[in-house]
């Protein structure tokens, strides 16, 4: 596992760009279809453009051709004419001319011949309908035939090229068109254009085909010249110039286009689910960075070299150190105590070893600004996830205040025991005292009589007289030191004032809980919240109770079983009295008064002293209490004590 990150983007952030990023495939696929389309677009033009040139080379070609065969048809009339000419020559002789008949074999209908005056003189063939005189157009026949005519004249008129010169009539003869079409069309171009001739009034002469032109078929016209005026040559490209969109690589870009679409349509959901995953990962690993530093557990992770790669803000806190100012460093660490490296160091590679105790084990660190900080490491081996150990996981418990308040604790039991042994030493110099006056009073008593007697006799000895005062002076120092001594421990006077009982029971189970845990003892409470306080010295009722609660303890741990304390509080006495119980379902007393449990050096105990409940009651008595024993409803005893309820200021 790698070290937690702190939540990275991996689309750089959420602009609009990186948001649209599934769309620009599709946008780069259709600036590619807009180029191809541009490009077959140009295509189309170039084609189109290539075919109207071929169109007009083709037309104008075919036009020269068909001038060069009505010029050629011209020349062959005029032959016939020059032969005519000055001649006169009968109509069955004009038939059977050799130039008439070789011209009606190519293309000629019929050959007319008419005198100056307009007279038709001779046609050729006989049976043919000759055209009406002079007429120039394409008229006859329904205009599918042409005409070309030529004067007949001299041959000198004809050197003098004149036009004054006296006609002597004119040929006309009819051809068709559509035979010289016929005859003289290249087979290829008949196979590329439909070709038509057409009048000034857009009037079919000749066509090569009966469809009429369509819009989209591209067409040139040339006029036919003076061989056959008002008359257009037409010619029509029978191949089309596919339509750029409508070529197969456009279908093909369609298509292109469409699967890009579909493709970006399935990005866009499937950057939606990444996006809504990265939005919920980012949420979690926020969540999880703010609970990691919101914890109040430190969290450290190391790699197998023991080199941190990850702790919270928490633990960087505890040591006074920035998470980054730590993560990346290798043992020695900047918190570890420098006077105690080596110790440091061996516990590290007992960790690294695995060997780190898993209850945890207890540490001292040290602080930037140098104070100590206590702390309880829990060491795991952090795996990845496939499942190889890749390093040691650490939870810190900061157990600084902890610790403070334990030795605090510990020293405060010090006193009070220190305490308590001075109060006893004090009651048993009191008991000593209160039993050596008797008999060092009896001493002096008898030492005085002795020297009385001695002193009325005759003739004392004086020696034995001096060692009887002597004896009596000692006695009586002995007695003084006594009581000095018993003054000086007991002086000092109880600090009286208002105290509340449950503060102090509350004060004297915290102190026991680890004799009660260690008994295996419950201890119930039942302190009245509302009581009054009572007048006495908190520290020496707190002794009191301390003592009967561990009496408890002793008797009930003396069963062998979890048992049971109960202490209460309550009023009594009328209102004037607060009496705190001490009840144990253990052995009890077996009848015993309290006279005699309190009696000095009583006990039951191997390592009992047999003083506590005679210091108990004098402390009790000191308070104007009265200290009693009874059996408890629990099965064991139940020492109680009372003390006066606190009047308001009064003098002890
Ligand atoms: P010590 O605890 O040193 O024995 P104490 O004066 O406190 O001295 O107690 C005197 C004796 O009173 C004890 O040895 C015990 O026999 C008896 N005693 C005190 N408290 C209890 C109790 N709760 N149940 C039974 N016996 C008790």
């Amino acid at each position: 596992m790698a070290a937690p990150q702190r939540p990275a983007h991996w689309l750089g952030g959420r602009s609009p760009l990186m948001k649209s990023l599934w769309a620009w495939p599709l946008v780069l696929s259709l600036v590619f279809v807009m180029g191809v389309a541009r490009w077959l677009h140009a295509e189309q033009e170039d084609a189109q453009e290539a075919l109207r040139q071929s169109l007009i080379t083709d037309a104008l070609s075919l036009e020269s051709q068909l001038n060069a065969r009505l010029e050629a048809e011209a020349n062959s009339l005029r032959a016939l004419a020059d032969a005519l000419a000055g001649q006169a020559m009968s109509a069955e002789g004009f038939q059977q001319h050799p130039l008439v008949l070789d011209g009606l074999r190519r293309f000629w209908i019929s050959v007319s011949w008419v005198d100056a005056q307009g007279r038709l003189r001779a046609h050729a063939p006989s049976d043919v309908v000759p055209p009406r005189a002079r007429v120039r157009g394409l008229e006859d026949e329904g205009g599918l035939t042409g005409h070309l005519s030529v004067p007949i004249q001299s041959a000198q008129a004809a050197e003098m090229a004149s036009r004054a010169a006296p006609s002597q009539g004119q040929l006309v003869a009819r051809y068709s068109p559509a035979s010289i079409l016929r005859q003289k069309l290249p087979w290829w171009l008949a196979s590329k254009y439909d070709i038509r001739l057409v009048d000034l009034d857009d009037d079919v002469i000749v066509s090569t085909t009966t469809g009429l032109r369509q819009p989209d078929q591209p067409w040139y016209r040339v006029p036919m010249g003076a061989s056959l005026p008002n008359a257009w040559l037409e010619l029509t490209a029978r191949q089309r110039v596919p339509l750029w969109w409508q070529s197969m690589p456009m279908a093909l870009m369609g298509g292109f286009l469409l699967l890009v679409a579909l493709a970006a349509l399935m990005l866009r959901q499937q950057m939606r689910s990444v996006s809504r995953a990265e939005e919920a990962w980012r949420t979690e690993a926020a969540w999880r960075s703010a609970m990691e530093d919101s914890l109040a557990v430190g969290i450290r992770a190391r790699d197998m070299d023991g080199r941190l790669i990850y702790v919270n803000k928490t633990l960087a806190d505890m040591v006074g150190y920035r998470p980054d100012e730590l993560e990346g460093l290798l043992p020695p660490m900047p918190y570890w105590v420098p006077d105690d490296l080596e110790d440091s160091m061996k516990r590290h590679r007992r960790n690294m070893a695995g060997q780190a105790p898993r209850e945890g084990y207890e540490s001292r660190w040290q602080h930037r600004d140098g104070s100590a900080v206590d702390v309880m490491v829990f060491e795991a081996p952090l795996v990845d996830a496939k499942g190889h150990q890749i390093g040691w996981m650490a939870s810190i418990l900061n157990i600084t205040e902890r610790k403070r308040l334990e030795e605090r604790e510990r020293k405060q039991m010090e006193t009070m025991a220190h305490h308590a042994r001075l109060t006893m030493i004090g009651e048993v110099a009191s008991t000593l005292a209160h039993e050596l006056n008797q008999p060092l009073s009896a001493i002096a008593s008898y030492n005085a009589g002795v020297l009385n007697s001695l002193k009325a006799s005759q003739a004392p000895e004086p020696r034995v007289l001096q060692a009887l005062e002597r004896m009596g002076e000692q006695a009586a120092h002995a007695g003084r030191i006594v009581r000095r001594i018993r003054e000086f421990l007991t002086r000092h006077e109880p600090q009286l004032e208002p105290c509340a009982m449950p503060e102090v029971v509350h004060s004297a189970v915290q102190l026991l809980r680890r004799d009660i845990a260690r008994h295996q003892v419950q201890v119930d409470l039942l302190l009245d919240p509302q009581l009054p306080e009572v007048r006495a010295d908190a520290v020496l009722v707190e002794q009191v109770v301390v003592n009967l609660i561990r009496n408890a303890c002793d008797a009930v741990g003396s069963m062998g079983r979890p048992g049971c304390i109960r202490v209460g509080a309550e009023l009594s006495g009328q209102g004037r009295f607060v009496k705190v119980t001490v009840a144990d379902d253990g052995p009890g007393v077996a009848g015993g008064t309290i006279d005699a449990l309190c009696a000095p050096f009583y006990t039951t105990k191997t390592e009992g002293m047999g003083m506590g409940l005679a210091i108990c009651r004098s402390i009790i008595e000191l308070h104007c209490g009265v200290l009693d024993v009874e059996c408890s409803v629990l099965g064991g005893a139940a020492f109680s004590f009372s003390l006066p309820v606190y009047q308001g200021d009064e003098t002890s």
